[in-house]
């Protein structure tokens, strides 16, 4: 492992890597990244592979506009198949408030380019086969949204950031962060020190973690989201399907399994993985409400990763008070791997060109400090 570096990227998720990766590519290449396990150990490999410009506030739309142009590209310039289908999301709401709350954000995303439709319940049962749309009052639609294969956008942009000279130290854990006075001086592993003016803090759900070794306190709490997986069905499914009602989310692979969540407003903090049969339980039944032919379907697998969340469900970007050079990239809750090439580029253009971006200023940490925060509404799962 290098001993020193002009900048150390710690963790090895899609947020890491997508800032190695545009670094890279820009020409800086004195980068060492640390991942205490293995490519995809994180939420990156865990994950829905949802990916979607629907959102409620500016600043997410444009990163997922930005992404979506990206993630078509990916495929081409990383040599892996990431497997990005754009077959739509299409939201259901099931009350006038959810479906008034629908037609404002699709207002600001047809404002900002993002062609969402409001359509009715009849043209949504159209689009899905089978679709049980009694109680559904509204549903949101559009047909750029998609899903993608995560494991392959991982390691593409991991293997190319290699091939043009980045580090990429898998099974090596970070546990502690030299600090004098304002400056970091050293990032200290269970493999050695790399000593380094500047460090980026992409630890996914472990950021608060990363963030007290240097002595900053992040408001980040970890969260158990669960997900499963049937076996596979011929292709039905073109949009992924979410019910805004209990923050439901499925959709069909290219390999033609149903792959979903749902959010459990019941589930505490915490750095736990197992799987449960209560959401086992609640994800079927949701499932069948919806689509009353999935209840033959037999689930092959169910598994858990994290979601990183803070208080207003929008990540913390930038740099933090008093260290000039620890930089944080994490909070992503459970819509950073979509917003990641976005972030990736933007935050390496800032590193490396000075280039300012408004995300460093609305997602700035002193957010919370200054009562200046503005809350995503339309965070599910
Ligand atoms: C079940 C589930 C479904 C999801 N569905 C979607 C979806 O459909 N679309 C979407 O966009 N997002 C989704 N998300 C969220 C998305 O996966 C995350 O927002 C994203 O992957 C975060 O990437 P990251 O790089 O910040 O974190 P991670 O991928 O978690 O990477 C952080 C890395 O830091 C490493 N690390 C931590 N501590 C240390 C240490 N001390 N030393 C060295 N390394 C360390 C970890 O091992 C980890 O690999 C989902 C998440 C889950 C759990």
């Amino acid at each position: 492992m290098r001993d020193r570096a002009e900048l150390v990227i710690i963790g090895g998720g899609i947020v890491g890597l997508s800032l190695a990766y545009q670094l890279a590519r820009m020409g800086m290449t004195d980068v060492v990244v640390l991942e205490q396990g293995y490519l995809c150990f994180g939420a990156s490999g865990r994950n829905g592979g949802g990916v979607r410009q629907q959102w409620s506030t500016e600043e997410n739309i444009l990163l997922a506009k930005q992404s979506v142009r990206m993630f078509r590209q990916l495929s081409r310039e990383i040599g892996h198949n990431i497997w990005f289908r754009q077959g739509g999301y299409l939201f259901l709401a099931r009350n006038a408030e959810t479906a008034a709350a629908l037609e404002k954000t699709v207002k600001l995303q047809n404002r900002m380019g993002v062609g969402t439709r409001i359509i009715s319940p009849a043209a949504a049962a159209r689009l899905v086969a089978g679709l049980h749309t009694e109680g559904i009052e509204a549903c949101s639609y559009n047909s750029s949204d998609g899903v993608l294969f995560p494991w392959p956008a991982v390691w593409g942009m991991a293997s190319v950031a290699r091939q043009l000279g980045v580090q990429i130290n898998t099974h090596t854990r970070v546990t502690g962060i030299d600090v004098k006075g304002r400056e970091v001086v050293k990032v200290v592993t269970d493999r050695g020190a790399v000593a380094t003016r500047r460090v980026v803090n992409a630890a996914g759900a472990w950021s608060w973690q990363i963030a007290r070794m240097a002595g900053v306190e992040l408001p980040n709490k970890p969260y158990r989201h669960e997900i499963l997986v049937t076996e596979p069905l011929k292709p039905f499914l073109e949009p992924m399907l979410s019910d805004l009602s209990n923050g439901m989310y499925f959709s069909q692979t290219m390999r033609g399994e149903i792959l979903g969540g749902i959010s459990d407003p019941d589930e505490p903090s915490s750095m736990e993985t197992g799987s449960s049969f209560r959401f086992l339980a609640r994800m079927c039944s949701s499932m069948i409400r919806l689509l009353p032919r999935l209840s033959r379907v037999k689930i092959l697998r169910q598994w858990a990763g994290y979601y990183d969340e803070t208080p207003d469900g929008q990540p913390i970007l930038g740099r933090v008070e008093p260290l000039d050079g620890f930089i944080q990239l994490n909070g992503f809750g459970g819509h950073g791997f979509m917003l990641a090439p976005a972030i990736g580029k933007i935050a390496a253009e800032w590193i490396l060109r000075k280039v300012d971006h408004r995300i460093f200023h609305t997602y700035a940490l002193s957010r919370f400090k200054h009562g200046e925060t503005r809350k995503e509404n339309f965070v599910i799962g």
